[in-house]
C-alpha cells in the first residue's frame, strides 16, 4: 500500500453541450455495438488516466424524428427544461477518446427495452445525438496493492478502461457478468489479471446472484485492495454489504455504481436514496 494514493480524487469541469455523429458502428458481440463518433467541440472534453468510469450524457432524437431536444444549462447544471419537448438522455460511458481525430467511442448493451439500446441496434455513419459532459472525472487511487473488479455488461467498457489505464505492476481480479461465452469482450492483457466470466444464460439480465457468489467464493489475494463496482444496481447491493459488513472493508475502499435498474427508466445513479452502508 503506498498511504499517499489511497483516495478517489473528483475533478469537476463546466458543461458543454456537444453534438456527435456516427463515423463508424462494429459489432464487438452479439448484444455489445461499438460506435465511434465524430464531435463537435472536442477542445474542452476531458479523457483523463485513471478514471475509467468518466461518462456522458447522450441525447438521442425525439421519437420518429431526427430532432435532438438538448436542456438548458444553469449555473448548477442542467436546468429542466420549462415547456416543450422533453430532452430524451441516457448515461454512457467515455470507452475511448480520441483528441486529434476529435473521437468518442461508445460500447452501447443492445436490448429492446429502452430507446438507447435500441438506437445502437441500428446506427448508421451520419446519426447524431447530443452529448454533455463528462460533468466530472473520478480519479482512482493507484496506490492499492490490487483492485478487485465486478461488473455486468453495461460496466464492461469501464472495465476495458481499468485494464488499460491501471499502472503496470497493480494486479486486477476481475468478475464481469455476461449472458454467455459470445459475450465475452477481450480486455488489454495484463500480468496478474484474474478475469472470471460469468455466464447467466437466456434469463434475463439484472437478476441474478453470480456475481455476489463469485465473490463470496474468491480467496482474497493477500495486500491491500480497492472494490470497484457497477452494473443492475439490486444485484450490487448484497456485494456491498457482503465487503462493508461481513469482510469490515472501509468505505474509502469501496465504490459500488447502480448503472441501471431493473424496471427502471434511466435510473439517476446520482441519486443517494438508495445508497446503504
Ligand atoms: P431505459 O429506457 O433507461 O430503460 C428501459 C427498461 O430497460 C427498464 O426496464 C430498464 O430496467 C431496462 N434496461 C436498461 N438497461 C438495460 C440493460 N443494459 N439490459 C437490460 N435491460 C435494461 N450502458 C451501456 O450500454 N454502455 C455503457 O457504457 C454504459 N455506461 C454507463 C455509465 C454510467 C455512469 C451509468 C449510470 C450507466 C451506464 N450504462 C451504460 C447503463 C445505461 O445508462 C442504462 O442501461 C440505460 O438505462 C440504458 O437506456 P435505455 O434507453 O436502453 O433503457
Ligand atoms: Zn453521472
Amino acid at each position: 500500500l503506498d498511504p499517499h494514493d489511497t483516495d478517489i480524487n473528483l475533478v469537476m469541469y463546466g458543461l458543454t453541450p456537444r453534438y456527435i455523429e456516427v463515423m463508424r458502428s462494429e459489432t464487438l458481440t452479439p448484444q455489445m455495438q461499438r460506435v465511434t463518433f465524430s464531435c463537435t467541440d472536442p477542445e474542452g472534453f476531458h479523457f483523463v488516466p485513471m478514471a475509467p468510469d468518466e461518462h456522458v450524457k447522450l441525447f438521442f432524437p425525439q421519437p420518429g424524428t431526427d430532432e435532438i431536444v438538448m436542456p438548458g444549462i444553469g449555473p448548477d447544471g442542467i436546468r429542466p427544461a420549462i415547456d416543450g419537448p422533453r430532452p430524451i438522455y441516457r448515461d454512457y460511458t467515455v470507452r475511448a477518446f480520441d483528441e486529434h481525430r476529435a473521437e468518442v467511442v461508445v460500447d452501447f448493451v443492445l436490448h429492446t427495452h429502452g430507446v438507447g439500446g435500441s438506437w445502437a441496434a441500428t446506427a448508421s455513419p451520419g446519426d447524431r445525438l447530443g452529448m454533455l459532459g463528462p460533468r466530472g472525472s473520478h480519479i482512482y487511487p493507484t496506490g492499492y496493492d490490487w483492485y478487485l473488479l465486478a461488473a455486468d455488461e453495461t460496466a464492461l467498457p469501464a472495465i476495458g478502461r481499468w485494464f488499460e489505464e491501471l499502472p503496470d505492476g497493480k494486479r486486477i481480479a476481475a468478475f464481469i457478468e455476461v449472458a454467455g461465452p459470445t459475450e465475452e469482450v477481450a480486455l488489454a492483457p495484463r500480468e496478474g489479471a484474474l478475469v472470471h466470466y460469468l455466464h447467466r444464460g437466456d434469463g434475463q439480465a439484472g437478476n441474478s446472484r453470480l456475481l455476489e457468489r463469485a465473490i463470496r467464493d474468491f480467496d482474497f489475494p493477500d495486500g491491500e485492495f480497492f472494490a470497484w463496482i457497477a452494473g443492475e444496481a439490486n444485484t450490487l447491493k448484497p456485494i456491498r454489504r457482503h465487503l462493508r459488513r461481513e469482510l469490515g472493508v472501509p468505505k474509502s475502499r469501496i465504490k459500488v455504481d447502480g448503472y441501471w435498474r431493473n424496471g427502471t427508466v434511466n435510473l439517476d445513479h446520482h441519486d443517494p436514496g438508495d445508497e446503504d452502508e
